[in-house]
């Protein structure tokens, strides 16, 4: 584990690495990188920065403003195990090169902006974030968009899923319908692989708490790792992503974080453990409801209430939708309660110890970006605690089984992302305090989105012609 400068100088040298790989976040969350041999990269890297052309990144600056500075964080560096010459990775902010500001559409820097903020509100001086990003291991996906309508076919050794897989017919241990979690092999398949996942997280150094399967009958699996800061959790989420994409493929596998491959079959969630503390206090543990404090309370109160605006971060693409429906265990009501899987935050009772008390928020998914849907969850905390805005009473009933009448004032997650952004569009000026996003970035992000969404409405879907063509 690095900490300055120095030490990554050192690591070069004594493991003989030959290259330098510069790794940053794009606005939505994928992992762009370039790379440098070794014999370009020093002390003054880290100081005066790599000039890079960001006018061809996706959300960012025009050509006519196209140069940028990736300031590496020496904290984040990995020798990277799927380079075969040995490889560096380090994790960069961006800067503008004339100013030297924090660019104000990099999400790693709108992170480090969050806790400034946190920090200087004397709400808490750090949060802790634990992600459990969920995925499926496909053999294969293949999809096309015609011009006149667009279908995909998902291969998939588990499970009855299996579309187009003639030579491999369903003649036992396939794993039924939803009964995925969490049977020992051989109806496990998908554990070797797992394995593998968490024997290469621990080499880059995240340290793992468990893997298993998931629900999903087509491969869904899981691995839990440690939480930590804001910071370092959105480094980790897509270290994370990297590692499994990459042992997956290495194993003949694609490894997908889309929400919901599958109708019918679980989705993909992100849930997001969350807690602030204060001079090595857990703020969020008390005497209310559930071993929360007041301030626990006010926090969930700020991000139901800014709940369908968080959505348009914590689940960013159209797909996210078809995940937030009844039936899969996501959400489908802004509620919150400690027993009930169906609220969109629960607290979880597993331990009696305050510094484990938190809350499981369980609408995001890891579609999103790990630094936004953390800020965006954050930065409605505090506004509830602000404000002091109490939640209400708890649900502690299964939420799917309820009737229309006992659901009448309990809001909804969004239904499209069409209604996130345009929830967004009202309500941004919680994540505009203390400048942590500005408008320039907000704009951005809901002329993007809005564009994802026209570009579905421009096409068919499958199933419109099951229920309409013969119309
Ligand atoms: N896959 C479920 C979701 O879409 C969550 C299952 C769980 O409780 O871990 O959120
Ligand atoms: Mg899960
Ligand atoms: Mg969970």
């Amino acid at each position: 584990q690095c900490q300055t400068p120095d030490d990554v100088l050192r690591v070069i040298s004594e493991k003989g690495i030959v290259f330098i790989d510069l790794k940053f976040s794009d606005p939505f969350g994928q992992w762009q990188h370039l790379t440098i041999p070794a014999h370009e990269f020093s002390a003054e890297s880290f100081e005066n920065g790599i000039p890079f052309d960001g006018s061809s990144i996706r959300g960012w600056k025009g050509i006519q403003e196209s140069d940028m500075l990736l300031i590496p964080d020496p904290k984040s560096a990995f020798i990277d195990p799927f380079i075969e010459e040995p490889t560096i990775s380090l994790v960069c902010d961006v800067e503008d090169p004339i100013t030297r500001e924090a660019y104000n559409r990099d999400p790693r820097q709108i992170a480090k902006k969050a806790i400034e903020f946190l920090k200087s509100t004397g709400i808490g001086d750090i949060a802790f974030f634990g992600p459990e990003a969920e995925f499926f291991i496909f053999d294969d996906i293949k999809f096309s968009n015609g011009p006149n309508h667009s279908y995909y076919e998902i291969d998939s050794v588990e499970g009855w899923w299996n579309t187009g897989r003639e030579e491999m017919p369903n003649l036992g241990y396939k794993t039924p319908y939803k009964r995925g979690y969490f049977p020992v092999p051989p109806l496990d398949k998908m554990s070797a692989i797992r394995r593998d996942m968490v024997k290469t997280l621990e080499e880059v150094g995240i340290t793992v708490e468990r893997e298993h399967h998931e629900v999903g009958t087509a491969g869904q699996g899981e691995i839990n790792f440690r939480f930590a800061d804001l910071v370092t959790t959105g480094d980790n989420v897509l270290k994370y992503k990297y590692v499994l994409r990459n042992v997956g493929f290495k194993h003949g596998k694609y490894v997908t974080f889309l929400p919901k491959p599958i109708a019918g079959d679980n989705g993909t969630g992100m849930h997001i453990h969350f807690s602030i503390w204060k001079g090595g206090e857990n703020m969020f543990a008390g005497d209310q409801y559930a071993g929360l404090s007041e301030i626990a309370l006010y926090a969930i109160g700020g991000i139901i209430k800014h709940g369908k605006a968080i959505a348009a971060f914590t689940n960013p693409t159209t797909n996210s939708y078809h995940r937030l429906v009844p039936g899969f265990e996501a959400p489908v009501r802004l509620a919150y309660s400690a027993r009930n899987r169906s609220a969109a935050i629960r607290i979880p009772m597993g331990s009696a110890s305050p510094k484990a008390k938190r809350i499981e928020v369980r609408f995001p998914d890891a579609s999103s970006n790990p630094y936004l849907a953390f800020v965006a969850l954050l930065m409605a905390a505090i506004d509830g605690i602000e404000n002091k805005i109490h939640p209400g009473e708890p649900l502690d009933k299964d939420i799917y089984s309820l009737s229309p009448e006992e659901l009448a004032n309990v809001p909804e997650t969004p239904a499209s992302l069409q209604e996130a952004i345009d929830a967004l569009k009202a309500d941004m000026d919680f994540l505009l305090k203390g400048g942590v996003m500005d408008e320039d970035f907000i704009q951005m992000w809901i002329e993007t989105k809005q564009e994802e969404v026209d570009a579905i409405r421009l096409v068919p879907h499958p199933k419109e012609f099951e229920l309409y063509y013969d119309i």
